[in-house]
């Protein structure tokens, strides 16, 4: 049942994974308690499982939370890498990363921005938005049978993959006009998997990863989440789910499934604006994830904490000129921020597509060759680099 305060905030932001949720937070810091906020979501932010592997890096999560034992899951000290060929090399960095637990770590966020005053209801689907005659924006929540309407100055969509809420708003990106490039990802939740609870792989060849990669992470030391993610245009020729079983099946026959999930990943990339009209895109809403690694926890929070951000900026403006140039800056702000480098990738993207498996297993050998102590990230990626380019900047991602 939807229990609403009031019939109108200021701003009501949509969804509340990592950008929804930091976007309320961003929004509370920078003017605590000066506007009437609220987060809705469909589902609880903790309900398990999250569709998700899980990994981040630790070093720039903790530009943006501060870390707690409580939500992670293992503490990473490296990557090892298996070419098609199976040679496996690793590379060491003590606490380089973090798999969460995200379910917990939503809880935390959630948590501290209802106690900066932010009202939260995870039981409300958003299912329209429409502009009122005095300039707010209508928005139709359902719950159940019921449904209702509340009126906001700002929305922020942070509705995740295949946001459909703003289709209708002039100027913002849609599934029509933009280029998603949404990819299925599938994983596992399995056991009987060999592997090191403090390190991820990461798995390249054809057979079973064209244009994308597999991956096996640790969790709880005894489960993996093992999982894979191909380039979109090899959906039907490896459709997902039979491409994992089959994967997991050929590699690890002891293993135990205990679960199958899915999700998309919108890889694409563009240079459509990100809000107009006091409607502002975060997180995979705005195709902020990293178009190969397809990370995307992280850029969700960069990107809701500048949507956060500029809402404040322009609630607190009366202008409409000066309102549509913070709409505008926040394509530019997230292009320096990340979208920049983000578009570099996406550009490649076909290139890394084509890479040949005989490419990666000759680039593994000559990383192979070099002592592991001595597999420096300099020293991987010159190596890398002398054996195929294409492979350097495709291993680039996924460090940086
Ligand atoms: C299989 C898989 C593995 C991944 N692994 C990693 C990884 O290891 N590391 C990494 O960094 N990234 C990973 N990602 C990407 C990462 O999960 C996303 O980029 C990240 O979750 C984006 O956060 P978000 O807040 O934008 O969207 P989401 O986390 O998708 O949150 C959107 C929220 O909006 C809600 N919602 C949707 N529609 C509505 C509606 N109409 N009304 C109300 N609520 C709505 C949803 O319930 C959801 O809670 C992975 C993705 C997949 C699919």
């Amino acid at each position: 049942m939807m229990r609403f305060l009031s019939k109108e905030y200021d701003v009501l932001i949509c969804g509340a994974g990592p950008a929804g949720l930091y976007a309320a937070f961003s929004l509370q810091k920078r003017a605590p308690g000066r506007f009437k906020v609220a987060i809705v979501d469909r589902k609880s932010p903790w309900k398990e499982p999250v569709s998700c592997a899980e990994a981040v890096s630790q070093r720039i999560l903790a530009r943006y939370w501060k870390p707690n034992e409580y939500w992670i899951r293992q503490h990473l000290n490296g990557v090892f890498f298996t070419s098609p060929d199976g040679t496996r090399v690793g590379f060491q960095q003590k606490e380089c990363g973090y798999i969460l637990d995200r379910a917990k770590f939503h809880h935390e966020i959630a948590d501290a921005v209802a106690s900066l005053g932010v009202e939260c209801d995870f039981s409300s689907e958003v299912i329209h938005l429409s502009r009122s005659d005095d300039s707010l924006w209508n928005v139709k929540l359902r719950s159940g049978d019921e449904e209702c309407g509340l009126k906001a100055k700002v929305v922020i969509d942070a509705t995740g993959p295949g946001s459909k809420i703003t289709r209708g708003v002039p100027g913002l990106e849609t599934l029509e006009s933009g280029n998603f490039d949404l990819e299925p990802a599938i994983f596992a939740i399995a056991e009987g998997i060999p592997h090191d609870v403090h390190h991820i792989e990461l798995l390249f060849g054809h057979k079973y990863f064209p244009g994308g990669y597999g991956w096996v992470f640790p969790r709880d030391g005894k489960t993996v989440n093992v999982g894979l993610v191909n380039a979109r245009q090899y959906l039907r020729t490896y459709p997902p789910r039979e491409t994992l079983l089959k994967f997991i099946a050929d590699s690890y026959p002891e293993a135990k499934i205990l679960s199958v999930h899915g999700g998309g990943i919108p890889c694409g990339q563009s240079f459509r604006p990100l809000a107009a009209l006091g409607v502002f895109k975060a997180g995979d809403a705005a195709s902020t994830v990293n178009p190969i690694s397809r990370s995307g926890i992280i850029e969700a929070m960069k990107s809701g904490k500048i949507a956060g951000e500029s809402a404040v900026d322009w609630l607190a403006s009366e202008l409409e000129e000066e309102r549509r140039d913070i709409e505008d800056s926040i394509r530019t702000h997230w292009m320096e921020v990340q979208g920049k480098s983000h578009l570099g990738l996406a550009r490649a993207k076909d290139g890394f597509a084509s890479i040949k498996d005989s490419q990666f297993d000759r680039a593994a050998h000559k990383l192979a060759s070099i002592p592991i102590e001595k597999r420096s990230l300099f020293r991987i990626f010159f190596s890398v680099l002398s054996s195929s380019p294409s492979i350097f900047w495709k291993m680039r991602s996924f460090f940086i």
